[in-house]
């Protein structure tokens, strides 16, 4: 029996998964707590101080609960960080190391001799509920963010062969995936390194991709974009009014980051010279429906009040969504670390509060304005209260909710049900279905 802790972002996640599904290939079973485990596997995230420092409790929670700890991922870069606070961990391999893992794993707890004992599901083992599922189109990036030791860790941009993406996909629609999250680090650059190949017959590029999942039937979600100009080209697989519309959800997740173009040269962030507010004018007059979710990054070193300001005014037109906001921290190895002029602390949760402030009235006056609106929701958990669901416009763990709390007995998890909006909050909406 192995066990697993899997810390860090959904890419972290697909990892594990994939990780637990060549296990149970194999005869492993899988324990769901420590004291049943023959070994336990922790996946770790090293992007901000912050994650190594919650990296490094898990593990040590892992080796007081049950002492046999092999440990994975980001972190997994530094082995000698992880052996100097941990020194009785049995093995550390780093990101997608998947055969170093199994090798680990291995000399743990030598494999069950009938490989047959524990027959694979055909969708692999999923950590996320069964009705969505990440999927994971390519690994690591060709930029180099100032702030983000992401390419260091995981390498140049490698993106799957389209045919094998979208095998993966059929295969979890046919096991019951309703929503297909599309993730990477960079999804809009997806086919670059591989030259856009085509491979019987589906062509390695973001729109065909996009088009291809489109037609298997599920909602398809689209994370980490970036504003290139080809990104205008999805819009109308997306707009209901558009010939192939529809066919994925009206939803960009794009990491801005910033706004100010001297603080992304700073950055050196992808599309850096990109008119965003051009371009966001242009998606929303394609597809009115389009919802607009995005990171940002305040108080970056050398961050005047002045470029901060600029953040707040381009908000204020760019109107978006849903908004996550990160205070600059440093990260070990990170670029950024070396700039001049690191903003204090006080100044940075003040704009921190200045910037969410503006955000959550934005998000407010946009979910007001659907009160009343008929729309699709997809049901994520059904208890005694109600059913909590997600509209077109809200990704799993990361936007908000629609709660029915009427009339919800006969609903099921993964369902699509269509409701009517009766009241908005901050962040969710409540509804009754039709
Ligand atoms: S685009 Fe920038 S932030 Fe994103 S993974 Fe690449 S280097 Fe890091």
């Amino acid at each position: 029996m192995i066990g697993m802790v899997s810390l860090g972002c959904p890419k972290a996640l697909v990892d594990s998964e994939r990780i637990l599904t060549r296990l149970r290939a194999e005869g492993y079973a899988i324990s769901p707590d420590y004291i049943g485990a023959d070994a336990v596997i922790v996946n770790t995230c090293g992007f901000l101080d912050s994650a190594k420092a919650e990296s490094l409790d898990a593990i040590g929670e892992a080796l007081r609960e049950n002492g046999r700890v092999i440990v994975t991922g980001c972190l997994g870069a530094e082995p000698d960080y992880i052996r100097e606070h941990h020194p009785k961990i049995l093995a550390v391999t780093g990101p997608h190391q998947y055969e170093q893992v199994l090798d680990a794993v291995h000399l743990a707890v030598p494999p069950s001799p009938d490989p047959f004992i524990d027959l694979l599901p055909a969708s692999g083992v999923s950590l996320t509920p069964r009705h969505y599922s990440y999927l994971k189109i390519s690994e690591g990036c060709n930029h180099k963010c100032k702030f983000c030791i992401i390419p260091d860790m995981r390498g140049r941009l490698q993106s799957r062969p389209a045919h094998a993406v979208l095998r993966e996909a059929e295969k979890l629609v046919q096991v019951g995936v309703k929503e297909l999250l599309v993730i990477s680090q960079d999804t809009s650059a997806y086919g670059v390194d591989i030259k856009h190949a085509t491979d019987r017959g589906h062509r390695a590029h973001i729109t065909d991709l996009a088009r291809d999942l489109g037609s298997l039937g599920a909602w398809v979600r689209l994370h980490y974009v970036y504003p290139y100009p080809h990104v205008r080209d999805l819009i109308p697989l997306m707009a209901a009014t558009s010939e192939s519309g529809g066919l994925i959800l009206p939803y960009l997740d794009i990491p801005f980051q910033h706004a100010h173009p001297d603080v992304l040269k700073r950055m050196a962030r992808p599309a850096a010279a990109a008119k965003t507010l051009d371009e966001i004018a242009a998606w929303r007059n394609a597809c009115p429906e389009i919802t607009l979710r995005s990171t940002f990054i305040v108080g970056y070193p050398g961050e005047t009040e002045a470029e901060f300001q600029t953040l707040l005014d381009w908000m204020d037109e760019a109107q978006l969504d849903r908004v996550g906001c990160f205070q600059y921290e440093n990260v070990a190895g990170a670029r950024s670390n070396a700039l001049p002029d690191h903003v204090a602390d006080e100044v940075k949760q003040d704009r921190w509060n200045r910037f969410m402030e503006k955000a959550q009235a934005i998000s407010e006056a946009k979910l007001a304005a659907k009160v009343g609106q008929v729309m699709q929701v997809i049901v994520d958990e059904v208890d005694e209260d109600g059913a909590t669901c997600r509209t077109k416009a809200d990704a799993p763990e990361i936007d908000g909710n629609l709660f029915i709390d009427e009339g919800f007995e006969g609903l099921s998890t993964g369902d699509i049900v269509t409701v009517e909006v009766e009241e908005a909050g901050e962040y969710d909406l409540w509804g009754r279905i039709i």
